[in-house]
């Protein structure tokens, strides 16, 4: 489980995400499948928020292992801006 606090925790993980470019595919709000393209290999990214914190979590080793991987990054910014189109439709 990683604690996503500020931006700079994940600086390094999206700058890796921009070069990879992983296809997010949404399985549900919150739960989304990381792809790479070029290798295939596929991972299940989950954010979730408690008590007013934010947390990730990714089912790669570095993941596991609670350090912010490219996956979480990539999951993120598809899960931030799905955010902000529910909340723009709840008017
Ligand atoms: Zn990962």
């Amino acid at each position: 489980m990683i604690q996503l606090t500020t931006a700079a925790t994940l600086e390094n993980a999206i700058n890796k995400a921009r070069t990879v470019k992983p296809r997010v595919h949404i399985n549900r709000f919150g739960s989304y499948t990381v792809i790479n393209k070029a290798t295939g290999a596929t991972y299940t990214v989950e954010c979730m928020k408690r008590e007013g914190k934010r947390f990730a979590s990714c089912s790669c080793v570095a993941g596991e292992r609670g350090q912010a991987c490219y996956h979480v990054a990539a999951a993120v910014s598809a899960h931030l801006q799905l955010a902000q189109e529910r909340a723009a439709l709840n008017f």
